[in-house]
């Protein structure tokens, strides 16, 4: 038995089909009675209905939430919450709408209610992000965490199926690093595998299947999200994440769609180094015969997810710069960082190899 410590973060979190409805009760649990309620542009339609749900308990929507959290939106979403007077923030949305929650917490202390609508899994995380600069900066904060959560799998019919079946192995790759993090628990590992587990269930069918399968199949990718995200939040990630840090902060690249291509290759890198995480990985993927690596490939092009880098804007000429990047302030993992085998890795990623 290996020796841990397990201080799980404390939220109330709501699941199920529809209740959204709750959220004014919720507000008001948590002791919100004016909020701003915060969304992306295309999503002005789940704000506004969160607004009319909350009636005039909502002060504002502010619907231009947008990708990394540029720091001078946040700052003015900030003056905008401070102006009104609200006692609290509601965000409706992914990981962007999320993550400006979040930077606006940081700098008020407002406690957060969070309705996720992709599997990105920030809402269970106390990690915030601001870009300033070209520069992406990363910190834990506990203020920065939502109070609280409803999982409300009806908000996801709208979202694309390829953005479905990346954001979930996005999902998958917290799960997955979860497993062989260097600060792992038991209790982390349990969830790891329920939530890789339901997402493996889920997406094929999210993206391939009738609408009365996508119905239930919607309810379990957005468990499996809650699980995946609690594990991000709790234990400490690895080469993937440093990896797709880098690629998608310097280079640009797309965030959901970065952790889907490199997963498998990042996984591969790992293979030998944590053998006990990639036996469990592949069989909650349910292919127990399979590497993890392979296993998550498979899924992805089973998902009609890109597979490759080059297929998502990386130019091939940017692999050496990339390899250098995620050589810096490296993260912990359990093969050490030989730089000629991740560049290896970057080069496969790139191209799209299936992994053995
Ligand atoms: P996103 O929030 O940028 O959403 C992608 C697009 O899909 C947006 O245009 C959004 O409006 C739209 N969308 C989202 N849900 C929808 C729905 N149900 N119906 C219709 N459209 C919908 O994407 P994401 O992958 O959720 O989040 C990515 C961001 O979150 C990145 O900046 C990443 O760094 C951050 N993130 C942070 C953490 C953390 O713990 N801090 C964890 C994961 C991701």
């Amino acid at each position: 038995m290996r020796n841990f410590v397990y201080a799980p973060h404390l939220q109330r979190v709501i699941f199920g089909i529809g209740c959204v409805a709750a959220l004014p009760e919720e507000m008001a649990k948590m002791g919100g009675t004016k909020a701003l309620v915060l969304c992306t542009p295309q999503q002005r339609g789940d704000a506004d209905h969160a607004a009319a749900l909350l009636g005039t308990a909502c002060a504002y929507v502010f619907d231009r939430a947008a990708m990394h959290v540029p720091a001078a939106l946040a700052r003015e979403a900030s003056a905008l919450a401070s102006r009104l007077g609200v006692d609290c923030v509601v965000a409706v949305g992914g990981g962007s709408t999320m993550g400006l929650a979040k930077a606006i917490a940081l700098e008020t202390s407002l406690p957060i209610l969070a309705v996720p609508t992709t599997y990105a899994g920030s809402e269970v995380t106390a990690i915030y992000g601001l870009t300033e600069g070209g520069m992406k900066k990363t910190g834990k904060d506990a203020r920065v965490l939502p109070r609280t959560v409803l999982y409300d799998a009806e908000l996801t019919h709208g979202l694309p199926k390829g953005i479905s079946a990346t954001s979930g192995i996005n999902a998958i790759a917290h799960a997955a690093e979860g497993l062989y993090a260097s600060d792992g628990n038991p209790v982390m590992d349990l969830m790891a595998l329920e939530g890789i587990a339901a997402l493996a269930r889920a997406l094929p069918i999210l993206v391939n299947g009738d609408a009365a399968e996508t119905t239930e199949a919607r309810s379990q990718a957005l468990y499996g999200a809650w699980l995946c995200g609690t594990v991000l939040g709790n234990v400490g990630m690895a080469l993937h994440h440093k990896l797709c840090h880098t690629l998608g902060g310097s280079f640009a690249l797309p965030h959901a769609e970065t952790h889907t291509v490199v997963l498998p290759h990042a996984l591969a890198y790992n293979a030998e180094a944590a053998p006990d995480a990639m036996r469990r990985i592949a069989a909650a993927l349910g292919r127990p015969e399979a590497s993890a690596a392979t296993a998550v490939f498979d899924l992805a092009v089973s998902c009609g997810a890109p597979t490759s880098l080059a297929a998502i804007g990386m130019q091939e000429s940017d692999l050496d710069r990339a390899c250098d990047l995620a050589l810096q302030n490296q993260y912990a993992n359990p093969r050490a960082l030989e730089r000629q085998a991740v560049r290896g890795l970057l080069d496969d990623a790139f191209h799209g190899r299936r992994p053995t």
